[in-house]
């Protein structure tokens, strides 16, 4: 089923990608069944334009928040710069969860979202849903800094 999320809070996420260039952006989706509700932009502590490495840390603070609020972790996205929306190698090798979905956003003009599982070495691609409103509140938290 496809993963729900509203215009404005992928808006967020695209500005945060954008202003991350040169390096890759990275973070967090989490909400309830499939709809997205949050956006965690957390750093990249690859600091690397062609890889991403979320912080062990910080991962930890934000998968506390998350289930403080009664959500589940519904994706990870990071961002292309120069590359189009599909795995790399890299990110099918470093997936580690089968049951979230990795949105990667390519910065390349037009810019493009695409959602994927990533499992047992192959990308399954997941529709992502962008709606104009989604009626129950929506957050939007600024990243967690260590
Ligand atoms: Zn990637």
């Amino acid at each position: 089923m496809a993963l729900t999320i509203s215009r404005s809070l992928l808006a967020a996420v695209i500005r945060h990608c954008q202003q991350e260039q040169p390096w890759e952006a990275c973070g967090m989706l989490a909400g309830t069944g499939r709809v997205v509700r949050r956006a965690f932009h957390m750093r990249n502590a690859a600091n690397s334009p062609v890889c991403y490495r979320i912080d062990a840390r910080e991962q930890a603070q934000v998968m506390d928040e998350i289930a403080r609020r009664g959500e589940r972790l519904l994706a990870i996205y990071h961002s292309h710069p120069t590359a189009p929306a599909q795995p790399s190698r890299r990110d099918i090798e470093l997936a580690a969860y089968r049951d979230v979905v990795y949105v990667i956003i390519s910065l390349r003009r037009p810019v493009t979202v695409r959602g994927f599982y990533i499992k047992d070495g192959q990308a399954w691609p997941e529709f992502i849903r962008v709606l104009p409103k989604i009626s129950a509140p929506i957050g939007h938290l600024q990243p967690v800094r260590i």
